[in-house]
């Protein structure tokens, strides 16, 4: 038979995971319960939950045999040599140092590069990089391209660094004051954008110029392999091991979640080639996580973590997952539904500023979105906008995001192509009562990662008025 352009999964189901439904009234309680807060609401009172892709993936059968191969000595656990062979040939970095996950490797690079008073470039912010950037005293610089913050701009690399703003803040500020540039790899918060191999070669060399590293956040690394693949001029006949290898090639080191690409529950990773910076991670690392040799995790999880590697850059399942997410999106663009463009890797990214046209951002309209989508049919998605972004650390004023939006993040071979469809029709009708939503104010504002943990009351009487 020909070739589909949504192939059905290229998996069967061997283990089933019920889920719940709860009534129209009970969702309405659990919601004000949660505080407006999507997070903050219990899993089991969830139908869909496309919260986030971070560690709710659906492992392999290969990868649960893995997990029996666990060697839970406290030093020099196999996995872990299983885990540092599979990073050194898929990723190309001589070292390893696994962390519990993502944040774990980004709090021991930026406490071991950054002194006060540097900064670090990035292509846009993700919430706890800048976090552990700015809490060992850096300031961070957005050199994302313009075009990334506008919604509707429609560009292949989207993602990429704009290499004048690049070289501004190196005049501007002085290489000696930049240890390192962070490059990620899809760009989440701007919709799963990915760069392109050019941009990164591009940026690899004005950084090794001026002494300054270039560390990936590789987090999403095979999806934007994918993109190179589908994309980019020379790489069409290249598998996607030999894209990411490459594009680490031009690094010195990245930050990994496992939770992401390595398709795991649990799991991360610090990468780099300079022997003396592993010493030194090495030093940090039995301080906040563990021996080298397992960072704060189960020798089972490393495990699953070096299978799952080999398994997401298969063709079959990684235009699979990318698929996936195009075919939501067309189905709600058909609809009218506004939307971040192209669609990226992981999620779908409603536009909701301009889904609810009558709310100002000051009013909250992603948090307000994805309250009243949970509302109307079960469905759990996020905000990424103003609660998102936070406050200025020096003025103590919000940051007002371009783009405020609700992500419809796809977990790893969770759902099929059905559950797609009624996500489709929950958002679309939603979007034909959208005058009838309401605006939120703060109840509860934490001082760090506030949309976490914070809480919220709705302006008007009613989330949603009459509903
Ligand atoms: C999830 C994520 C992180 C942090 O990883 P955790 O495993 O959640 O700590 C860092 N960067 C990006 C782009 C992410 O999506």
């Amino acid at each position: 038979m020909e070739k589909r352009k949504f192939m059905p999964e290229p998996f069967k189901i061997k283990m089933v995971e019920h889920m719940g439904t709860l009534g129209k009234e009970e969702r309405k309680a659990a919601i004000k319960e949660a505080g407006y807060n999507t997070f903050l609401l219990r899993s089991e009172d969830c139908y869909i939950d496309l919260l986030t892709d971070s560690g709710t993936n659906a492992m392999s059968d290969r990868q649960w045999a893995g997990l029996m191969l666990g060697d839970e000595a406290y030093a020099g656990s196999k996995n872990f040599y299983h885990l540092q062979a599979v990073v050194r040939e898929y990723f190309g970095f001589k070292y390893i140092v696994p962390t519990h996950q993502g944040r774990g490797a980004e709090n021991i690079l930026s406490s071991l590069t950054i002194k006060p008073g540097d900064y670090i470039p990035g292509n846009m912010y993700f919430t706890t990089t800048r976090f552990h950037q700015e809490r060992n005293g850096a300031t961070f610089r957005d050199v994302i391209i313009d075009e990334a913050h506008d919604p509707a701009a429609d560009l292949p690399f989207k993602g990429n660094i704009d290499l004048k703003k690049f070289q501004a803040l190196i005049d501007e500020v002085g290489a000696d004051k930049i240890p390192y540039i962070c490059l990620a790899v899809t760009v989440n918060l701007a919709g799963g954008q990915p760069v392109s191999m050019g941009n990164i070669k591009a940026v690899s060399e004005l950084a090794h110029k001026n002494g300054i590293m270039v560390m990936f956040d590789a987090t999403r690394c095979v999806e934007n392999a994918y993109f190179i693949k589908d994309r980019e001029e020379g790489y069409q006949d290249k598998t996607i091991k030999e894209i990411v290898h490459e594009m680490f090639s031009y690094g010195d080191g990245c930050t990994m979640s496992g939770k992401k690409d390595c398709i795991t529950n649990i799991g991360g990773f610090l990468c780099m080639n300079d022997h003396d910076m592993y010493v030194r991670a090495t030093g940090m690392v039995v301080q906040f996580e563990g021996m080298p040799s397992y960072g704060g995790l189960a020798g089972r999880d490393m495990e699953a973590m070096a299978i799952g590697i080999t398994e997401s850059v298969q063709y079959e399942y990684i235009s699979y997952r990318v698929n996936q997410i195009r075919y939501l999106g067309e189905k709600l663009e058909a609809a009218g539904v506004p939307m971040v463009k192209p669609f990226g890797g992981h999620a779908i990214f409603v536009d909701a500023r301009a889904f609810l046209d009558h709310l100002t951002q000051d009013e909250f309209p992603a948090q307000s979105l994805a309250a009243a989508l949970y509302e109307t049919s079960g469905v759990r998605t996020m905000e990424r906008g103003i609660i998102s972004a936070g406050r200025d650390v020096v003025t103590g004023k919000d940051h007002h995001p371009k783009l405020e939006t609700i992500r419809l993040t796809i977990p790893r071979r969770v759902y099929t192509y059905a559950h797609l469809d009624f996500v489709a029709d929950a958002v679309i009708e939603l979007y034909n009562k959208r005058k009838d939503i309401s605006g939120l104010k703060w109840d509860y504002e934490p001082k760090v990662l506030r949309f976490f943990t914070g809480t919220f009351k709705t302006i008007n009487p009613e989330l949603i008025k009459g509903y």
